[in-house]
């Protein structure tokens, strides 16, 4: 009998204990494109991007970005990192945080706290669900500069005009149940936020501390495991403030392959979990492995 063929099948939930906490990273969704430069690279010639796509297994003709929300357990909290495309992502492949939930055992009543690395699309869209919050029960957090810079429109670049009105229309509705965070804030016990700009003018990343163990959540500090950590110093298209994002980028690199720190990245391939290692002048990304569970 010849066996039929039953087309791909990929993880898109994964959940490991980190102290005292659990940890969900939850796939939203997956959209293919074509080039790598743009977005990254843009100071690279299609040569090196061919070498380096080659030197690393991966085609140059184009990559897949995956989006991968966070849901941290702190024993007393549920704390959603990013929301995903909501329901506008939906007839593209992407949107699927809200059902994925369900499949790893949460009801969108159940989150607590939704926290927010910074106001791109992928990241806010799904925190309206219709007209409603998706999140019924939840309160907000967000980085006090990110907030007021989308707010006021200052320093927005002209790209993300569609974006500032995604945000208009989405977040500060929001804002009375909202906590402005500045660096070093604590979003709940054992969660800090630390300045991360220039992705987004004030992008947040997110210091989950517990039982002895540590993971950064970093939002979108790289956005390619391969040409974010091998060309740190590469100019991005999605960046916001380029070279604050440079600095940026280059500055937690250093301090999570210094540090040893577990990383959960956005667009870091699912489940999203990996390490920082120095490699010839700059880093690599080291996929996490069974350490986090023995
Ligand atoms: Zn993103």
């Amino acid at each position: 009998m010849t066996a039929k063929m039953m087309g791909p099948i990929r993880a898109t939930t994964h959940r490991f204990a980190l102290g005292e906490a659990e940890v969900t990273t939850i796939l939203d969704g997956v959209h293919q494109r074509e080039g790598i430069n743009p977005p990254f690279a843009t100071d690279m010639s299609d040569e090196q991007i061919a070498t380096t796509a080659a030197a690393n297994n991966l085609p140059s003709h184009g990559f897949e970005h995956t989006y991968t929300p966070v849901v941290v357990n702190t024993g007393k909290e549920l704390v959603l990192f990013d929301t995903g495309f909501g329901a506008g992502g939906r007839d593209s492949h992407a949107g699927l945080l809200r059902q994925r939930l369900a499949e790893v055992g949460y009801a969108p009543e159940d989150i607590d706290v939704v926290a927010f690395t910074h106001c791109h699309p992928d990241h806010i869209s799904g925190v309206m669900e219709g007209d409603a919050p998706a999140f019924p029960n939840a309160r907000y957090a967000i980085g006090r500069k990110e907030f007021d810079t989308w707010k006021s429109g200052y320093g927005i670049p002209a790209q993300r005009a569609q974006n500032r009105e995604l945000f208009v229309k989405l977040i500060p509705p929001l804002a009375d149940r909202m906590t402005f965070l500045e660096d070093g804030d604590s979003v709940v016990p054992g969660l800090t936020a630390e300045a991360a700009f220039g992705h987004s003018l004030g992008h947040m990343m997110f210091r989950l501390e517990s039982a002895g163990k540590s993971l950064l959540i970093w939002g979108d500090v790289t956005n390619h495991y391969v040409f974010s950590l091998q060309h740190p110093e590469s100019t991005v298209a999605f960046d916001d403030d380029k070279d604050a994002a440079k600095a940026t980028r280059i500055r937690v690199l250093d301090m999570v392959a210094n540090d040893g720190l577990l990383v959960a990245g956005h667009h870091m391939p699912f489940p999203s979990l990996g390490y920082v290692e120095r490699s010839g002048g700059s880093y690599r990304w080291v996929p996490a492995t069974y350490q986090l569970r023995v």
